[in-house]
């Protein structure tokens, strides 16, 4: 490696020395860049943070390491690095990280370091402080008796900083009650003077490892014992950690944490929605005796600040976040855990493509250490890589404490004749009524936003359309609004048509959960009823909130999207109904039954998670359907059989490999334009087809026309870089865009 072509190239230039450097910067270019250091200074590791000058600005970069790949600039013309930042280096494992997502995502590799070094805050060391000290002389004069130096203000100034040092004179002078002139008297005399502190980060406290969790039933303390040993052993493994819902998967990963703690380790704990995650986080803090350090986009500026320093710095052991926790940099990473491995939230859609939970695998391994998938429900990926023999499994088979899984009934909605606007069965209207009777408390599951998904005109039949995208207007009644739920456009509900002029014709068609919540009232007005719903909480506290009194019995009835589906626990909760069981299944998504299945299956697991018997119902148009089937009896693994042989014999994923072009533009001859340059430009390939362009589900959003290909390979071909060449031989000019999704996961 030593006799390397750069290497080569570098000696040429400028024998002898050569402070040729690479610098990763977060920009969308296609490799690192090359700037130079000064001769006589040994040049800085890679993974140490640079600040250089590109163009006219200013920007924080990464030494990086590898070949020059770039225009080969002369020695004497590159810039040199205008700073060296003091910051700790970037982990040469999250930096191997960084360039093995570029490589898999065909993302440019500064977009990926951009995720690493999201906050610039955190690069730039904490400004030292200036304060206000008492001198020795000072100290000496707090001795002596009053005189014409010695006043009582004075004294009362010095007692202040013999305790501790002062920020500002008029700080001081506030604190011991003196005027200004009496502070800077006692400075003049040179009594105080001004020093630099140190800056103090804020503390983090270590989790208490040592503290016991709960007595494990047989089956959890097995499954923790694997676990540890996999943390105890180190290098890399994947556990898979399947287990029923209720079954005590989080107490069991819990002692994993421990173990890792307990060996100095770092920990990174992922999870889907985190926002959402109150309760987890005070159960950590419960076991812990102290809260995890949070990453997610809802902490502000300065709590990110203080995460990723205490990450990079070693002194965050436990780290929990949403998927962009994945590229925070840990030095002591010992341990990671994916909760709810199966969730779709994991896959990033926008800016770089990329699947956290596969990704966390990536890392692990090359960190060399244990990851553990978690989940009620593993996906057909990990459940074929266990059959792989690549994954491990450990299983908890039953609820803890003897609760029984909720029974499971279909209601065949093709039988029952609502009356228009109405929604609930008699069967889950009977069985809303015995619950309340009982005093237990039900959950009603309709994955929509909203009071009705779409209005239109009874006289001219109008539909109100979103203007920036292909999609239907949902009314929300309380704001009195008519929303797009794919761009956020909004406008007030007319009075009238637009399109006939007719007034009170415009119609609601089919249930939000607004109008559900309508529909509970009148039916039991003495019920009380909560919707749990992203856009009537204004934040993740709300929800926090809304959650604890739920599990305090305040409600009776809930009634909520996939929001509800997460985590929660509450004893009282008997009986869960879900509104539209078919809602997830239209679509061309290859993954549709499948997350049906862990959608509905989670939502199901709500019911009966203390002493009481739960159950489910599940209203649908289509009761003989595989995941309609599978859910009554039960039966995952029959289900994920079938799938898995259904999606072998249609050469889908996990079974095959893919990867979706969408080229959008604001007009449409410009998307057509392109999309037609790449389907020219398509591999012929033995293995590989190519589907399209066709125009997206969603044609227009944003404004933006869309068109879709698809490139299906299998599994054996490198499909990264088929794409790497098909993409090489087409440019895509001016407005257009054209995003790159390796294992896409939605099909819209
Ligand atoms: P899962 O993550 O599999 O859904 P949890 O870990 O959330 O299961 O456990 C479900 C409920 O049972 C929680 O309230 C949890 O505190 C409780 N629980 C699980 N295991 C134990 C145990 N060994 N001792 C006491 N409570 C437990
Ligand atoms: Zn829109």
């Amino acid at each position: 490696m030593a006799d390397g072509p750069a290497t080569l190239a570098c000696r040429e230039a400028a024998p002898p020395a050569c402070n040729r450097l690479r610098v990763l910067l977060p920009v969308p270019l296609p490799a690192a860049l090359d700037y130079r250091t000064p001769e006589d200074e040994p040049p800085p590791a890679p993974g140490r943070f640079v600040r250089v000058n590109l163009g006219s600005r200013k920007l924080v970069g990464v030494v990086w390491d590898g070949e020059s790949v770039g225009d080969d600039v002369a020695e004497d013309r590159l810039r040199p690095i205008a700073e060296l930042l003091p910051t700790p280096k970037l982990p040469d494992e999250l930096r191997r990280l960084i360039d093995r997502v570029a490589s898999y995502t065909l993302a440019p590799p500064g977009m990926v370091l951009r995720m690493a070094m999201s906050i610039e805050a955190a690069l730039i060391p904490p400004a030292p402080r200036r304060v206000w000290v008492i001198t020795d002389a000072g100290r000496a004069a707090l001795h002596e008796p009053p005189s014409k130096t010695m006043t009582p203000a004075r004294r009362r100034v010095l007692e202040l900083l013999h305790d501790r040092p002062a920020e500002t004179v008029a700080e001081t002078a506030r604190q011991a009650g003196v005027g200004a002139a009496v502070v800077r008297g006692v400075i003049a005399a040179g009594f105080a003077a001004e020093r630099i502190a140190a800056a103090v980060l804020p503390p983090v406290e270590t989790p208490d490892w040592r503290a016991a969790g709960p007595a494990l039933s047989p089956a959890q303390a097995r499954a923790a014992k694997q676990l540890v040993e996999k943390v105890e052993t180190g290098g890399f493994t994947v556990t898979v950690l399947d287990g029923v819902t209720g079954s005590g998967k989080t107490e069991t990963y819990f002692a994993a944490i421990a173990a890792a703690l307990a060996r100095g380790q770092q920990v990174l704990v992922l999870l889907p929605e985190i926002a959402l995650s109150a309760q987890w986080l005070e159960r950590f803090r419960r076991r812990f005796g102290t809260a995890p350090v949070e990453w997610h986009s809802d902490i502000g500026q300065t709590q990110r600040r203080d995460a990723w320093r205490a990450a990079a710095a070693g002194r965050a052991r436990v780290v929990v976040g949403a998927r962009s926790a994945l590229f925070l940099p840990l030095p002591d990473l010992g341990l990671i855990i994916v909760d709810e491995e199966h969730d779709p939230s994991f896959k990033q859609e926008d800016g770089v493509c990329y699947q956290a939970r596969d990704m966390a695998v990536l890392r692990a391994s090359l960190a060399q250490i244990p990851i553990v998938l978690v989940s009620a429900t593993p996906s057909l990926e990990t459940v074929v890589n266990i059959s792989r023999g690549r994954y491990e499994r450990v299983h908890l088979p039953e609820r803890h404490a003897r609760a029984a899984l909720p029974t499971v009934a279909i209601i065949d909605m093709r039988r029952e004749h609502l009356p228009a606007g109405k929604f609930l069965s008699p069967a889950l209207v009977t069985a809303l009524a015995e619950t309340l009777a009982d005093g237990e408390q039900t959950l009603l599951f309709l994955n929509r936003r909203g009071y009705a998904p779409l209005t239109l005109c009874r006289a001219c039949g109008h539909r109100f359309q979103c203007p920036n995208c292909t999609a239907w207007l949902v009314e929300h009644r309380f704001t009195g609004r008519l929303q797009c739920h794919h761009c956020g456009y909004s406008t007030t509900l007319p009075k009238f048509c637009p399109e006939c002029l007719a007034a009170g014709t415009l119609v609601p068609c089919g249930p939000g959960v607004e109008r559900l919540g309508e529909e509970v009232a009148e039916r039991f007005p003495q019920a009380r009823v909560a919707l749990m719903v992203s856009d009537l909480l204004p934040g993740p506290r709300a929800a926090a909130e809304l959650a604890d009194a739920m599990a305090a019995h305040r409600y009776d009835v809930l009634i909520g999207t996939q929001i509800v589906a997460k985590g929660h626990h509450f004893p009282m909760l008997t009986l869960v109904g879900v509104v539209d069981a078919d809602l997830g299944l239209g679509g061309g998504d290859l993954r549709a039954a499948e997350r049906t299945y862990q959608l509905l299956h989670q939502v199901g697991g709500r019911a009966g998670r203390a002493e009481r018997p739960g159950r489910v119902l599940l209203q649908t148009y289509m009761p003989e359907q595989p995941v309609m089937r599978a859910l009554a009896a039960n039966d995952r693994d029959r289900f994920l059989e079938a799938e898995a042989k259904q999606r072998r014999d249609a050469h889908l994923p996990p079974f095959a490999r893919m990867a979706a072009l969408i080229v959008s533009a604001p007009d449409a001859e410009a998307a057509d334009f392109a999309a037609r340059a790449l389907a020219r430009a398509a591999p012929h390939l033995p293995g590989v087809t190519v589907l399209g362009p066709a125009p997206a589900p969603l044609a227009v959003l944003r404004g933006r026309h869309r068109r879709r290909l698809l490139a299906q390979a299998e599994r054996g071909v490198n499909l990264q870089a088929v794409m790497r060449e098909w993409l090489a031989k087409v440019r895509v000019a001016g407005s257009t865009r054209l995003q790159v999704d390796i294992d896409p996961y939605n099909f819209l």
